[in-house]
């Protein structure tokens, strides 16, 4: 083994090889790929190979669809086989709400460029023979579904790397990891020692003590997972001969099965309720290639179903039962990216479908490696989604809760209850006494909406029990005053001796004045937008950074990979050290001033300034601004005045009928401003003019912040898309975001959230379109649940549209 390399790759499952074959495309020479047995020792060699393009998340999706197309090319490229069946499959509906669902699905699918089709449950019998019709209500076709051989694909991405001049050591187990003075890690085997600029974690079922040797505790959990493969089966057979295909690949998500053609006969596998995690603190180092005793009486409920639905099963004979573990993150979605404080260590773990998302985890890890950026947004995989908040009691309840529900539907309005109430503020027990319905994001739970004694979310995609409660929220806002909960937000504090300097690069945007707050976006190297914050100048070179509390991780990532190594900037992330709360609403003014002395009136307190008040005995920063996009203040406190706050707000506001609102109400009264918000309009796929924030950015600010370049060009150039708003001419259901946006029967863009704007009584959509469109106002349609509404393209805001409200 050679004493250095650019890379290592920890793991030689299918995600490690993935990532050492996209290294070596990318034309990276001086790589190795550690492996402590043969390849595929962790849960690769058992898995049963399904793939599939959809997902939840539109952006994993588009990355399986690339993993499933690239087969061809690495199978090519090596010479090794990947045992390629494309079937193309069903997903079968057994409720109205799952064809919903269904619908939905394949409405998202048209602008990923998924071939998918609604079809009857007789149609689908008519091309999967062994499903009984009666017990279904209709599916999705996938053209994309179907499977390859697991260890084939493993060694075609090892053996294209290798091609390329990749080296790969079996029989080599990475025992230490420590990081040298200059930057890169001292890799320690039981074969000796290599020093590496950069170390993959691609442990698979090991992750979590390779993270260790870093001192990083995964949020990652095996699971038991059983399928069956049955004797040839005569159905199957007969169908081979007679049409001279393939059984399709098939999900039952009422039975929690899922179904395919292995040999002649079929394998059968399960996402059962009574889940069990495997080994749930540390995976013994012995382990490898031997499988878990199977638990049929665990499994047993859903091959009940399975078998009703599928009676050819009823007469087959079982060939063989296989448990075996692996990996799962709270949401079940891979943790991928470097990591806060450890430079050069990147994360390529929990890929619970490694063969669906194999190739889109390397190829977006390489990126990242090679230029310093993923290339594309992977906010759903990204491993600072994350925070210190998921423990490992977080992550055992959440893995379960996540495997239990694979199959199950979660509508838009339905929160999961494990792990809760997690993190939570010093008002919770007080809100929730006034009614308010919680959510949880980043940990911390925080009021969606306030229901009436009695009133529960009746979950559905449709408006829901809460509709008209939110609407009595957004009214008072608009009308008298609303009191909010804003704690969620991140906070950071940025101070010392070159801190102006440092934010005048980081951000894209002109410093405030000392007393003035601005809209801050923060732009990567490629001028895309990857923050979007409020900053305040407090003064004495102390500054006040506010933004979307679930990217905390990610924005902190991204400082700590700034800061000048002399210590001249510190960096405070204040998450629970501070809390807060919002009042917003023409009478908000009159609230704030019968608790303060300051002179608040208009012209002495501006839209966007900031002061040190005192609130009643309460010390509080209080900053005029408001996201709901009228008048209104943020205010902020320490934890031990958070009740006492909310007290003196609710009492001076009562003369004024002041309401709580939650973050529905929030997201209705924000798109009727035309506000866009983190990680749906803001996101790393758009640059600032596309977004409709240049205005926001110092394009010739004399300092070099990053981004400026590209940020110029794309002034220069126009963009490629621009972010509109619609109003929807919707019947019972609202946009909510990755529905296809219509015009001229073509899908021509994609929706990136919407909602009710109450207070106008109009529905809203807002997505990107191509720039040339994004000035026609009629012809427009969005697909909301398979139907596609008519939309029109709002011009100006429908709140608002001068500021003379907000500004007043
Ligand atoms: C029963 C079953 C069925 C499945 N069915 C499917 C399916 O149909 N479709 C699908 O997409 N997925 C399926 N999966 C999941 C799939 O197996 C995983 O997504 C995939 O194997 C993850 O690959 P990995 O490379 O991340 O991890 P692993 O396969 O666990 O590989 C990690 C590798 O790292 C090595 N390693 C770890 N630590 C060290 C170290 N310190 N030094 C050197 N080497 C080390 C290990 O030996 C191992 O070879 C299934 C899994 C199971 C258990």
């Amino acid at each position: 083994m050679k004493p250095h390399a650019r890379v290592v790759v920890i793991g030689g499952g299918v995600v490690g090889a993935s990532v050492l074959y996209h290294l070596a495309k990318r034309g990276w020479r001086d790589i190795v790929l550690l492996e402590r047995d043969e390849l595929t020792s962790g849960s690769s060699w058992h898995a049963a190979g399904g793939m599939h393009t959809i997902n939840g998340d539109p952006h994993i999706a588009k990355l399986q669809k690339y993993t499933i197309e690239l087969y061809p090319e690495i199978e090519a490229e090596s010479g090794q086989s990947v045992g390629l069946h494309v079937t193309g499959g069903y997903m079968l509906a057994g409720t109205p709400a799952r064809m919903e669902w269904l619908r939905m699905t394949h409405a998202r699918g048209r602008y990923l460029g998924l071939d998918t089709e609604i079809v009857s449950a007789e149609e689908a019998h008519a091309h999967m023979p062994l499903l009984d019709p009666r017990h279904f209500v209709g599916a999705l076709w996938n053209a994309g579904d179907g499977h390859a051989d697991p260890s084939g694909v493993t060694h075609a991405y090892a053996g294209a790397a290798r091609k390329q001049g990749a080296e790969i050591h079996r029989f080599t187990r990475v025992e230490a990891l420590m990081p040298l003075l200059g930057g890169g890690w001292l890799v320690t085997t039981d074969k000796g020692e290599i020093r590496a600029e950069h170390v993959v974690n691609a442990g698979g079922l090991w992750a979590r003590e390779v993270g260790r040797m870093v001192g990083l505790e995964l949020p990652i959990l095996a699971m038991e997972h059983m399928y069956l493969v049955t004797d040839d089966m005569p159905e199957v057979v007969a169908w081979n001969r007679e049409t001279g295909r393939e059984v399709l690949h098939v999900v039952d998500f009422e039975g929690e099965i899922y179904l395919r053609q292995e040999g002649r006969g079929m394998l059968m596998g399960t996402y059962e309720r009574a889940c069990k995690p495997w080994s749930p603190v540390s995976t013994p180092w012995d382990f490898g290639h031997e499988l878990l005793p199977p638990d049929l009486d665990r499994i047993a409920p859903s091959l009940e179903v399975g078998f009703e639905h599928f009676p050819a099963f009823k007469q087959a004979g079982i060939k063989r039962i296989i448990n075996g573990p692996f990996c799962f993150a709270p949401d079940g979605n891979p943790l991928v990216g470097p990591v806060r404080g450890l430079p050069g260590f990147w994360c390529a773990c929990a890929v619970m479908a490694g063969f669906s998302q194999g190739g889109g985890v390397g190829l977006a890890l390489a990126n990242w490696i090679v230029d310093g950026d993923p290339g594309f947004d992977i906010h759903a995989m990204d491993v600072a989604r994350y925070g210190a908040w998921a423990t490992p009691a977080y992550t055992d309840a959440k893995v379960r809760e996540n495997y239990s529900r694979r199959f199950s539907i979660r509508f838009p309005n339905e929160e999961l209850p494990a792990a809760r109430p997690l993190r939570t503020t010093p008002v919770h027990d007080r809100l929730a006494g006034m009614g308010a319905v919680f959510g949880d994001a980043w940990g911390l739970e925080q009021p969606l909406w306030f229901a009436p004694p009695g009133v529960k979310d009746r979950l559905s995609f449709r408006r829901s029990t809460d509709f008209e409660h939110v609407g009595a929220e957004c009214r008072a806002v608009r009308e008298g005053v609303g009191i909010a909960e804003t704690s969620g937000f991140a906070k950071y504090d940025v101070a010392g001796s070159g801190a102006d300097a440092w934010l005048d690069c980081m951000l894209a945007g002109r410093l405030p004045r000392e007393g003035r707050m601005g809209l801050a976006p923060m732009l990567n190297e490629g001028g895309r937008l990857i923050g979007d914050f409020t900053l305040a100048n407090l003064g004495g070179g102390r500054w006040r950074l506010t933004g979307s509390g679930p990217a905390e991780e990610y924005h902190l990532r991204w400082f700590a990979r700034h800061l000048p190594a002399d210590g001249s900037v510190s960096v405070t992330p204040l998450g629970a050290v501070l809390n807060g709360l919002a009042i917003a609403g023409p009478k908000a003014r009159d609230v704030l001033a019968a608790l303060v002395r300051e002179d608040v009136s208009s012209g002495a307190f501006r839209f966007m300034d900031v002061r040190r008040m005192t609130l009643g005995a309460a010390p509080a920063l209080v900053g005029r601004v408001s996201y709901t996009g009228g008048l209104g203040y943020e205010i902020w406190v320490t934890p031990d005045y958070h009740r006492l706050l909310l007290d003196l707000l609710l009492e001076a506001g009562a003369a004024h009928g002041i309401q709580p609102f939650g973050s529905r109400a929030l997201n209705g009264l924000r798109v009727e401003k035309h506000y866009g918000s983190w990680a749906r309009e803001y996101r790393p796929l758009y640059g600032p003019l596309e977004a409709r924030l240049d205005r926001f950015i110092a394009y010739d600010k004399p300092v070099d912040f990053i981004g400026r370049e590209a940020a110029r060009r794309e002034r220069a150039a126009g963009g490629a898309v621009r972010l509109c708003f619609f109003s929807v001419d919707a019947a019972d259901a609202d946009a909510m975001g990755d529905e296809p946006i219509w015009r001229g029967g073509a899908v021509v863009g994609a929706v990136t959230s919407g909602g009710y704007a109450h207070w106008s009584g109009v529905s809203v959509a807002c997505g990107y379109v191509p720039k040339d469109l994004a000035a026609a106002e009629e012809g427009w349609e969005i697909e909301i649940l398979g139907d596609r509404r008519p939309a029109r393209l709002q011009r100006a805001p429908l709140f608002d549209p001068d500021g003379a409200a907000m500004r007043g």
